[in-house]
């Protein structure tokens, strides 16, 4: 549960710039993979694809031996079920609770009134609070997320995905809008989330420094090239 193999995978957008130049790559279930690049590099397009917000030009991607549908419609929602997103800008209802936030991902199908008045199923409400004690922020749970700083939105963030119970995770840039303190809290929830649920994760991230620490396997992206696929030990400014 949860492997990913690109083969022979093109991206052009419409406006003619290549965001996936010939990709070939697998990661295999539970794997914990640092996708790091300059800006422009091809990173959120590389995660992008995973969950169909961005179509192939050419080759594939496939999840769990499936190929990632390329039209919209319900099979495309039922992969994104199973892949959990977390964003640099954290993409909360700032006027809804935590609560609602974590549930929206997992119940898109709930009609707006029922968040607002924080109506939801005994059983996910469940979910949602397993989710916040991962991230040990269960105490905000029934607060509007329009109170929470950078670094409790971004755990709420990385709760909304798990309450999705996905097989992977995609963080794109998840640490961009954070301090340094609370980068590092993030990225070792992020680690430790990891090797306690096996869930495979995918970190896109700006820095090298950051990526060597946390990254077990790094993939580094230039021009939407793969330009290095390796260790953290190894890697270096050259590659
Ligand atoms: P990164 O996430 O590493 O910053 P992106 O995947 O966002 O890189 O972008 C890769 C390349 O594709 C860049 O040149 C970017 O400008 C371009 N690009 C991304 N999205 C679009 C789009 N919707 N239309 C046109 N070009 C795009
Ligand atoms: P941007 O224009 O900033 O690139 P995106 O195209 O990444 O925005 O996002 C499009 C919409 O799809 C957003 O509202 C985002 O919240 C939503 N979205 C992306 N991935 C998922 C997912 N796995 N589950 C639910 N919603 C998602």
């Amino acid at each position: 549960q949860g492997s990913i193999r690109f083969s022979d995978a093109n991206i052009v957008y419409p406006n003619g710039t290549v965001g996936m130049k010939d990709l070939n790559l697998e990661i295999k279930p539970g794997e914990f993979v640092v996708i790091v690049g300059s800006s422009g590099a091809g990173k959120s397009t590389l995660l992008r694809a995973i969950n169909g917000l961005n179509k192939m030009t050419s080759g594939t991607v496939e999840v769990d031996g499936e190929a990632v549908p390329q039209k919209d419609g319900r099979e495309l929602r039922l992969l994104r079920k199973r892949v959990g997103m977390i964003f640099q800008d954290f993409r909360l209802v700032k006027r809804l609770t935590v609560m609602s936030n974590v549930l929206i991902g997992r119940l898109a199908h709930v009609p707006g009134w029922r968040a607002m008045l924080n109506l939801w199923p005994a059983h996910d409400k469940e979910v949602a609070m397993k989710a916040l004690e991962r991230v040990s922020i269960t105490e905000k749970a029934w607060v509007k997320a329009s109170q929470l700083s950078g670094g409790q939105q971004q755990r709420v963030g990385i709760a909304r995905a798990l309450a999705q119970e996905p097989a992977i995770i995609l963080a794109d840039e998840p640490v961009a809008s954070l301090d340094p303190v609370t980068t590092h809290q993030i990225m070792q929830d992020l680690v430790r989330i990891n090797r306690e649920l096996g869930i495979t994760t995918l970190v896109n991230l700006h820095f090298l420094d950051l990526a060597r620490k946390y990254g077990q396997r790094i993939i580094g992206l230039r021009f939407g090239e793969l330009v290095y696929d390796g260790s953290a030990k190894t890697v270096t400014d050259e590659d």
